[in-house]
């Protein structure tokens, strides 16, 4: 005889995993963020601003040069709004420009990008933004007024960062327009040079709430292999001993000094290594969209062996 099947069971919804390290997604589009939400994401551990700019298809240089920098706070608000606003009260960490100059070429006003030989090697992330702070400002002011309505959810990470003195400057460029760092905002960097992680203590000492590994950087910066070069992208794995060794190093200073650490490149959607930087104790991972749920499963994967395998070896 036929077995019948317990629908009422079947059409329940599994229940959610918890884990003690933060699963976030990254969020590229913010028209994604609900999607990005319905994985049970912990967060925003990533959130791009480069596709803000290019949809609204001029560089963000020309509107300051047309002197309509509301005009590019406002875009900036819409967008960001769509992803705090779904996400709330969960945390957005939202990583200001980081556009290398072949990138925007294309954009209204983009004509005027300068030629660089290694774009990858050069002006972009917080070091271009320290030499066009009026785009930094209009981003921090984006943020207050959002801020002011409410949502105090929002988190700044500063990409590429290379020395202390850009955290600085990127600090008080925030409190120029009243945003008030650590107490508004998280603010916090990206480790993607090996100079932001051989010193990451330096930083700690000027004052993050946070830190998160830019793996897809890292990698191409430490082993001198250009990430868009399919020439080398044999030569390219986050799994090289020196990656680890500053990953690892990175995580091992946040932690000592109770600054959240945290990753958003890909390896942090890569099982072996995330299984790693649970044993390291790495508070949060931060993975695309798609890759939420696995994470999610490795993680907690890996928080049960590390448990049990304490366990186990006490009863020896
Ligand atoms: C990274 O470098 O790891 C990162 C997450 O930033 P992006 O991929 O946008 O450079
Ligand atoms: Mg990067």
């Amino acid at each position: 005889e036929e077995k019948v099947k317990d629908e009422s069971a079947v059409s329940q919804a599994p229940a959610p995993i918890i884990t003690v390290t933060e699963v976030k997604a990254n969020v590229s589009m913010p028209e994604a963020a609900k999607k990005a939400f319905a994985t049970g994401a912990d967060g925003v551990g990533l959130l791009r601003t480069e596709h803000m700019m290019l949809t609204s298809g001029v560089h963000p240089k020309k509107f300051i040069l047309d002197g309509k920098e509301n005009e590019l706070v406002k875009i900036l608000m819409e967008n960001i709004l769509k992803v705090v606003d779904v996400f709330y009260p969960k945390p957005v960490w939202y990583r200001t420009l980081d556009a290398p100059t072949d990138e925007f070429q294309t954009l209204d006003g983009g004509e005027d990008e300068p030629y660089e030989h290694n774009p990858m090697l050069g002006w972009r992330g917080i070091r271009r933004e320290l030499d066009e702070p009026e785009i930094l400002k209009a981003e921090f002011k984006a943020i207050k007024k959002l801020h002011e309505q409410g949502y105090t959810n929002i988190g700044i990470m500063i990409p590429l960062s290379q020395s202390p003195d850009e955290l600085i400057k990127a600090k008080q460029i925030a409190e120029e327009v009243g945003l008030r760092p650590h107490k508004d905002v998280d603010f916090g960097i990206m480790v993607e040079t090996p100079a932001a992680a051989l010193i990451i203590e330096d930083f700690i000492d000027i004052g993050i709430d946070f830190a998160s590994l830019g793996t897809n950087d890292l990698t191409q910066y430490t082993l001198a292999v250009d990430r868009n070069n399919e020439l080398v992208a044999k030569n390219y794995t986050e799994e090289h001993p020196a990656v680890l060794k500053l990953i690892e190093r990175t995580i091992r200073k946040c932690n000592e000094a109770g600054v959240t650490s945290s990753i958003c490149g890909q390896a942090g959607s890569k099982p072996h290594i995330v299984e790693k930087l649970v044993e390291l104790g790495i508070c949060s991972v931060s993975a695309n969209t798609d890759a939420v749920s696995d994470v999610r499963h490795t993680v907690a994967r890996s928080e049960q062996k590390l448990i049990l395998d304490a366990a186990r070896n006490q009863k020896k």
